[in-house]
């Protein structure tokens, strides 16, 4: 009877929890430098395919205690990324840096919340991910399927309003986390690990692709790019795309982002909709962007239209 109840309960198990399906991540850690870690993301956008994991998830191994940046985007996700995290270390994860509030970086927060985990977000993405957070659920649930978001939850937590920068310790490995406000969101956190002189820098900087721009104050960003040429660092993990080691390769983010904001900017000075430039085409240089063509007829007409109310 018992033997038959255990058949019972391994079918019960096998059939409602999603990490048997073929919803998988197929997770994979690059180690960059010693004990600091990357899973790189699907460099697209989030389809059935890839379950919404198109953005980089990093982890950093101290003496005592780990952190993670980012939760990625979803609870199953987080899930898988932490028992990677357990399979390398059974120190606990201490503290979970979310770079800004949107889905692929955020939704997985639930997950880290059981573990109690501290989680460390600007106060401003705090808000939008509360207010925003179940709408940009349903709507990703909708698009890739909900099997991928068993579970995920958008919860108010404990939050402790911070004086950035952060200095931590996780046991001889010093990290330094500082607030960019309203650049590519109201509140991007970068996180440094000084020992291995590794910056991750969340969607300010994004590797191959077009950046997106919908929450952006261009103006800012441009100069918080400047900023990251400019300081000391021998890695840089963007939000999207692969680890960075030529300072060049931010500058890739800046041209975007001078682009679109430059025509988006005429357009609304001479009166052309963002329909008329489509027809022209697209513009030549942004070819070489992955995900131009979506990008660009997404965010030009919001860049537009921002602009005609300024
Ligand atoms: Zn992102």
């Amino acid at each position: 009877m018992r033997f038959l109840n255990k058949i019972i309960i391994f079918l019960l198990y096998f059939y409602t929890y999603p990490t048997f399906s073929s919803n998988n991540f197929d997770l994979m850690p690059i180690e960059v430098s010693k004990n600091v870690f990357v899973f790189i993301g699907d460099n697209n956008d989030a389809s059935d395919d890839n379950g919404g994991a198109i953005s980089n998830t990093g982890f950093i191994i101290g003496e005592n205690a780990i952190l993670v940046i980012d939760a990625g985007p979803s609870y199953l996700y987080a899930s898988n990324v932490i028992d990677i995290i357990n399979s390398y270390s059974n120190l606990p994860i201490k503290y979970l840096v979310v770079t800004h509030h949107h889905a692929d970086h955020s939704f997985g927060i639930s997950k880290y919340l059981e573990i109690n985990t501290e989680i460390i977000m600007a106060e401003a993405e705090v808000e939008r991910y509360i207010k925003y957070g179940n709408r940009s659920l349903r709507q990703l649930s909708n698009n890739i399927g909900e099997e991928w978001f068993f579970n995920t939850k958008i919860t108010s937590f404990q939050y402790k309003e911070k004086e950035y920068p952060i200095n931590l310790d996780l046991g001889t490995r010093n990290i330094i986390i500082e607030l960019y406000e309203e650049g590519h969101s109201d509140g991007d956190l970068i996180v440094k690990d000084i020992n291995s002189n590794t910056l991750f820098v969340g969607d300010l900087v994004f590797g191959q692709r077009a950046p997106t721009s919908p929450h952006a104050n261009i103006y800012n960003w441009k100069n918080y790019l400047d900023e990251i040429i400019k300081k000391d660092w021998d890695i840089l993990i963007p939000g999207h795309g692969d680890i960075i080691k030529n300072k060049e390769d931010v500058l890739q983010t800046k041209k975007w982002i001078t682009f679109i904001d430059k025509t988006a900017k005429e357009a609304s000075a001479n009166g052309i909709s963002a329909l008329e430039i489509f027809n022209k085409g697209l513009p030549n240089f942004i070819k070489g962007y992955k995900l131009a063509k979506e990008t660009w007829y997404r965010d030009l007409p919001v860049l537009i239209n921002k602009y005609e109310f300024d």
